[in-house]
């Protein structure tokens, strides 16, 4: 398994008038769906389950296109405008719903993304932002890199002064086996140019994202 399932394809068309435009892919290998629900029928068979009743016998398939859909993201473009009004304050898109992929259990966690940025030269369109996460969630995760590849993705794209992301999340492998916590959120924090090094600024992420610190 490797960390760096995601990759970013510079989109630029060499024209320098032209707005810088990140082209997100992903770059995993794609899912061979038939392949998985052979997998899955035999997985059901070494659980114990009757893989011959007919409850079962599109279960396999089913299953398979549930995962290949958790596992995969459509590409889409970063676009980013120039930021001709001088806009220097945060900019916040809070409680963005996001569902991912435990690499350690094959179990999801879902939750909510609040993420912020303190915009320098450009500003991106805020349905992006929502975008981003929903890009990066889509692969087997776990929370804290799928924070960090976030915060990292916006802050290299925008140049922004400063980039907050926090992810609270629900883990089903908490929640439905081990020590059974269900209900326990996980909250994880990235943070980036001055949300690490002001502390100001980062109360004030906090404050407007509604989180307790
Ligand atoms: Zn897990």
């Amino acid at each position: 398994m490797t960390s760096t399932a995601w990759s970013l394809e510079d989109h630029h068309d060499g024209g320098a008038t032209r707005a810088p435009q990140l082209r997100l892919v992903h770059d995993a290998v794609p899912v061979d769906v038939e392949a998985a629900a052979d997998a899955v029928r035999a997985l059901l068979r070494a659980l114990g389950q009757d893989i011959g009743s007919e409850h079962l016998a599109d279960t396999p398939r089913r299953v398979a296109a549930a995962y290949a859909e958790l596992l995969t993201s459509g590409p889409f473009t970063l676009t980013t405008f120039p930021n001709d009004d001088r806009y220097d304050e945060l900019v916040l898109v809070r409680e963005v719903p996001f569902r991912s992929l435990c690499e350690h259990h094959l179990l999801p966690f879902h939750g909510v993304a609040h993420v912020g940025y303190l915009p320098a030269e450009r500003i991106v369109g805020l349905s992006k932002l929502a975008r981003v996460v929903e890009h990066f969630s889509r692969g087997l995760q776990v929370q804290e890199r799928l924070t960090q590849q976030i915060a990292d993705c916006l802050q290299s794209n925008l140049h922004a002064r400063g980039v907050a992301v926090v992810l609270e999340a629900e883990h089903m492998c908490m929640s439905l086996r081990g020590i059974r916590a269900a209900g326990t959120r996980t909250v994880t924090s990235a943070l980036r140019g001055l949300h690490r090094e002001h502390a100001a600024t980062r109360a004030e992420f906090f404050a407007l994202a509604g989180i307790r610190h």
